[in-house]
């Protein structure tokens, strides 16, 4: 009876396209080829290979660990500009719950959810923010209570892929405020990618200045450190039928 109504309605898998028999947007052979990062830093979300264990950029930022799913790299990094740039949020939402069945599946449950807001402006101009959607996504998945408005971003900054990393890191100011009590909570505060860490640094300063006890960052998507040359293919790149992305 189940598999005739998953036949009736297979869908078609959001890279290769294949039919397939279950409820997921992606099919599983997919989705093993996602460019997963299985052992990274806790701290920064580096993998091991590509990052010195004795030497962690991330040791003086003010978050304790960092969670990403995926390297911000091919087919993620189209899921996600398709989803942010297109309004493909069905896009989000598939990566959203592998981000949920992955590495979150084994993170100490912190208390509340809170995604890094988007100034108003930005917000107007996009008409979602993509941190908001995710978080959503994972505090239904993981049963998990989440503040939408705990943190807002009081100053407009440009988007980090005009700037550079010195200047992402050295801005002067920090452009969010808090907005509740977060006294002695632990907070995982939810993005789509991790670059420089700019952003997951600032929101993270200000929750520890309003008393977090601890603050996690979890992201579908990490940037890696360039070196791509000598990494081994992180998926079989080959075998994905590109179906417009
Ligand atoms: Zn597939
Ligand atoms: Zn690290």
């Amino acid at each position: 009876m189940i598999d005739a109504f998953l036949r009736h309605f297979a869908i078609p898998c959001l890279l290769c396209g294949q039919s397939q028999r279950q409820t997921a947007s992606i099919c599983r052979d997919c989705t093993r080829d996602l460019p997963w990062l299985p052992r990274s830093c806790p701290n920064c979300a580096i993998p091991w290979p590509l990052h010195p264990r004795t030497s962690c950029s991330a040791g003086n930022l003010a978050f304790d660990d960092c969670s990403a799913a995926f390297a911000y790299e091919f087919p993620v990094q189209p899921l996600i500009i398709r989803f942010k740039d297109f309004e493909q949020l069905h896009l989000g939402r598939a990566l959203s719950l592998l981000l949920t069945q992955g590495p979150l599946k084994s993170r100490i449950r912190p208390d509340r959810l809170i995604p890094v807001p988007s100034h108003r402006r930005r917000l107007r101009k996009r008409g979602f923010n993509p941190a908001e959607l995710i978080a959503k996504d994972v505090s239904e998945q993981l049963a998990i209570p989440i503040s939408l408005h705990a943190i807002q971003k009081v100053t407009e900054t440009p988007p980090q892929k005009h700037q550079s990393r010195a200047d992402r890191l050295s801005s002067p100011t920090n452009p969010f405020a808090l907005q509740q009590s977060v006294q002695g909570e632990h907070i995982a505060v939810v993005d789509d990618v991790v670059t420089s860490m700019a952003t997951a640094h600032q929101v993270s300063e200000v929750l520890r200045f309003g008393g977090a006890q601890r603050i996690s960052i979890w992201s579908i998507a990490r940037t890696l450190p360039v070196k791509r040359s000598s990494r081994p293919p992180t998926g079989d790149q080959r075998m994905i039928q590109w179906r417009g992305l």
